[in-house]
Formats: structure tokens, sequence, C-alpha cells
């Protein structure tokens, strides 16, 4: 999967929601996240994000960030 991490908060571009072919962003609480278990790993977001928030969660420190994608995007 891929996560965004903390590149993204207060950023304000969607340019990455509105390529995802499964639409598996969702809004937390100060950022955009990526709900893992819908994220089919086409890596299409990545270069689409001005902020370079976007990672994939095979990159070493994105620990964290997938947890808390994980947990604000199953609040939907
Ligand atoms: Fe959506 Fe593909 Fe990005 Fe996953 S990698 S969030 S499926 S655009």
């Amino acid at each position: 999967t891929y996560v965004v991490t903390d590149a993204c908060i207060k950023c304000k571009y969607t340019d990455c929601v509105e390529v995802c072919p499964v639409d598996c962003f969702y809004e937390g609480e100060v950022m955009l996240v990526i709900n893992p278990s819908e994220c089919i790993d086409c890596g299409v977001c990545e270069p689409e994000c001005p902020a370079e928030a976007i990672l994939p969660d095979t990159e070493e420190g994105t620990e964290k960030w997938l947890e808390l994608n994980t947990k604000y995007s199953a609040e939907w």
C-alpha cells in the first residue's frame, strides 16, 4: 500500500484524490490519508502529489504513517 505522510499537512491540493482509480483517499484531521485495505498499489498518485507526501509503505520510516492512515481512513 501507499501512505500519506506529514508533508501533506495543510496541503491544499487534491490531485492524488482525482487520479486514484479506487477512490481510497479519505480526509483525516489535518491531512489526507489512504485506506490501506482499499489501495491497490498502482502508484499513480505518488508523482501527482505536489508536496511529495505519498510514499510506498516499503519505504523506511513509514510505519507510523501507515498506522495513522489506517486509523483515520477507518473512521469513515
Ligand atoms: Fe489510489 Fe493507486 Fe495511490 Fe493506492 S497507489 S492510493 S490505489 S492511486
